[in-house]
Formats: C-alpha cells, sequence, structure tokens
C-alpha cells in the first residue's frame, strides 16, 4: 500500500519534470496471439525470430482501435519490423490508417514520429 503510493508520488514528481522518459517508448512483446486486453505502448509481435508473422498494437493516438500489421514479404501490404540496440522496434513503411482516426505515424527507435 505504502509502496504504490511513494512510487505513484514519484512517478508524478518524474512526471512534472518531464523525466518520465519511458513514456511512449514501445517495447516488444512476442506472443502467439494478441491479448484480449493489448496496453498502450507495447508492440505485440506475431510469431518468433526470425519467423515474426504479424504485429498488433493500440493506435498511438488512443482512440483505442487495434493495429495490425502484415510482416510476411508475400503478402502486400508488408511491413517491415528492426530491432534497434537495445531491442527498440522500427517500423516500415510509415502507418496510416484509412479508417477512423487517420492517423499517420512512423514507428521509430521506439517511438512515434508524427507524420
Ligand atoms: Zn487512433
Amino acid at each position: 500500500m505504502l509502496y504504490s503510493k511513494v512510487r505513484d508520488g514519484i512517478l508524478r514528481i518524474l512526471g512534472w519534470l518531464g523525466l518520465r522518459r519511458r513514456v511512449g517508448q514501445y517495447t516488444v512483446i512476442n506472443c502467439d496471439a494478441l491479448p484480449e486486453m493489448p496496453k498502450q505502448n507495447v508492440l505485440y509481435v506475431l510469431g518468433d525470430p526470425p519467423y515474426e508473422w504479424a504485429v498488433g498494437f493500440l493506435c498511438p493516438c488512443n482512440c483505442g482501435a487495434l493495429i495490425q500489421l502484415n510482416l510476411l514479404p508475400k503478402a502486400r501490404p508488408c511491413w517491415k519490423l528492426k530491432r534497434g540496440p537495445n531491442g527498440e522496434p522500427s517500423l516500415y513503411p510509415s502507418v496510416w490508417r484509412k479508417v477512423g482516426c487517420k492517423s499517420h505515424f512512423f514507428l521509430q527507435d521506439g517511438k512515434i514520429e508524427w507524420v
């Protein structure tokens, strides 16, 4: 109880100071299927390296839409997933939702770059 209150307080102070660098940073989770309640800032990768075939993640604009992208080069459209030295994911090309919020962004080095 006390611990979580202290932690929340520290996180709030770090937020005020602009030091919560992990906010908005995407991490990769390899899985067989997308979870029922996907979390924000998590890139769910279906399959295991080198046989990864799709990614799924919540739209970064917080509209709640689940974005699913194909990684198989034989199917179109197809995205490429790369990982940085610390596992930070990048997706190529950009993601452009044609429906709903119409968000257009890059995921680069684990961060969202809005277009
Ligand atoms: Zn959205």
